[in-house]
């Protein structure tokens, strides 16, 4: 096969400038409708779920529909608000369509990593939104390199690639095409495509890292997929199931299709969507989000109780934890940290002074309520203590008597190659300092982090079914060359 074969529209001369980006790895938010009446048109349908997925990513939007045969679509930098105005809703006409919302780790942000990407074959067209990382992609890359010349090392490309040589070589057989592709993918991916023909498919890694589930909208019998629930609760859609992982689902006029592509008795659910990413009312494995949040906060009340007049959640991220701390101990809550909402999470900002201005702009201390008094500070994380440092200095400085902070997540001290934008490991706190340090660099007067025991009992998932590698170092699949995705991810991260 020559790349002549694969024709890559609508945006080709930018689908090549994408290819030589650098790596780029994401945590994004899938999509997809299938109505099967005529005469619907469920764009503004999926621009509602994009709205609902926003948390997973900020950066670009786009969506792209099935009509008359043909794929076409819109996407663009920004927020979903700012992407779709009502005229380019209106005008993205069909009954099948998919979307995205995209998250970036890289300080480049350009509409040709804005996704759905799509495809044109010589007889037929697909446009793919994906969610998740290759760890694999350099040795894919070597072994089709002799077939096509990769402008990067992108697993995108790789995926869009092998995806269309197979799809051609089946004749346009598309579930097996994806089963081929599944075999030889590795990492975590959650993709919905969309074909010529009107076909809508879903389908996850035989390991599940990444959420995807399927509902309908039982009034005008219509199929919705999407990386979390709350995508489906906007659009009122009834949450059936989580696609399962190595499943592929296809939707078409004679109905659902599925098939279990690939087995594997270990499942690699990843804990930080529980901990932090997936949105509080979400529901992903059958728990919601929130109660494994309470969770997190009643089993650090059972461990790390300290005599306090408030527990202060830093908002949003540990707020429900925090909640749930405050309910096992009975220390009332305060909410002596207020929010700017319209400042980005502070570990996707570029550059460490970047960083550390947007926590001043992103929270203030309500000096009233925090003024001579003893508090259990609440958060999430730590990933490079910057967040944590400048929040205690900022209670200090506003009259804060003790702090005592409590973090729902155990220490992270390696990188994810799977998806979730980490520093690379020697940007970590963690991995570099014992808690004693960390305490003492942030400028906390106790510092307790959650256990792994309590993680686990928390999310209530088998350990085996979990990713806890960020954790402790044990990847649940085979690194094939872990020193070159460590390399790349220093590369990016030194961007950023
Ligand atoms: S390494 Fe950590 S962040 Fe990455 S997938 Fe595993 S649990 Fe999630």
């Amino acid at each position: 096969m020559n790349c002549s074969n694969c024709r890559f529209f609508p945006f080709r001369k930018n689908f090549v400038n994408y290819f030589n980006q650098k790596s780029i790895h994401e945590e994004c938010g899938v999509l997809g409708i299938y109505c099967p009446e005529n005469g619907h048109s469920i764009s503004r349908k999926i621009y509602y779920g994009l709205i609902a997925l926003q948390h997973r990513g900020q950066e670009s939007a786009g969506i792209s529909m099935h009509s008359n045969q043909h794929i076409s679509g819109y996407k663009a930098l920004g927020l979903v608000y700012n992407v779709f105005s009502d005229r380019i809703i209106n005008g993205l006409l069909g009954r099948v369509g998919i979307g995205h919302v995209r998250y970036s780790t890289t300080s480049v942000s350009s509409i040709e990593n804005a996704q759905p990407f799509n495809c044109q074959l010589p007889k037929g067209e697909f446009s793919i939104a994906f969610n998740g990382t290759l760890t694999n992609f350099i040795d894919l890359q070597k072994r089709y390199s002799d077939q096509y010349s990769f402008k990067t090392s992108t697993d995108t490309e790789v995926i869009v690639y092998i995806l269309s040589k197979y799809i051609q070589e089946t004749g346009y057989d598309y579930f097996e095409a994806i089963k081929l592709v599944m075999n030889e993918l590795q990492g975590a991916y959650s993709i919905t495509l969309v074909n010529n023909k009107g076909e809508l498919f879903g389908f996850r890694d035989p390991l599940g890292f990444k959420p995807l589930c399927i509902g309908t909208i039982e009034d005008i019998d219509t199929k919705v997929i999407a990386s979390e629930s709350v995508a489906l609760d906007i659009i009122n859609a009834k949450l059936e199931r989580d696609i399962k992982p190595g499943e592929i689902v296809m939707i078409n006029d004679n109905g659902l299709e599925s098939k279990i592509a690939l087995k594997n008795s270990r499942k690699a659910t990843c804990m930080f969507e529980y901990v932090y990413f997936a949105r509080p009312d979400s529901i992903f494995n059958g728990k919601t989000i929130y109660d494994v949040r309470e969770k997190l906060g009643i089993e650090l009340a059972k461990t790390s109780l300290v005599d306090a007049d408030y527990v202060v959640p830093i908002p949003d991220s540990g707020r429900t934890a925090a909640a749930g701390f405050s309910k096992e101990s009975g220390i009332p809550l305060c909410e002596g940290l207020m929010k700017n909402r319209y400042v980005h999470r502070t570990f996707i900002m570029p550059g460490q002074q970047q960083r550390e201005i947007s926590v001043r702009m992103k929270l203030n201390a309500v000096k009233s309520k925090i003024k001579g008094k003893d508090i259990i500070l609440f958060d999430d994380s730590i990933v490079r203590s910057t967040t944590a440092r400048n929040i205690i200095s900022l209670l200090k400085k506003s009259g804060a008597g003790k702090i005592h902070f409590r973090v729902s997540c155990p220490p992270i001290v390696d990188s994810c190659y799977m998806g979730i934008d980490f520093p690379s490991s020697q940007q970590l706190i963690a991995a570099t300092h014992t808690i004693e340090e960390i305490r003492k660099k942030i400028g906390a007067d106790s510092l307790v982090y959650q256990s792994l025991d309590g993680l686990i009992r928390s999310i209530g998932l088998k350990e085996n079914q979990l990713c806890l590698a960020c954790l402790t170092g044990k990847y649940p699949l085979d690194l094939i060359d872990k020193e070159t995705l460590e390399k790349e991810l220093n590369i990016e991260r030194n961007i950023n």
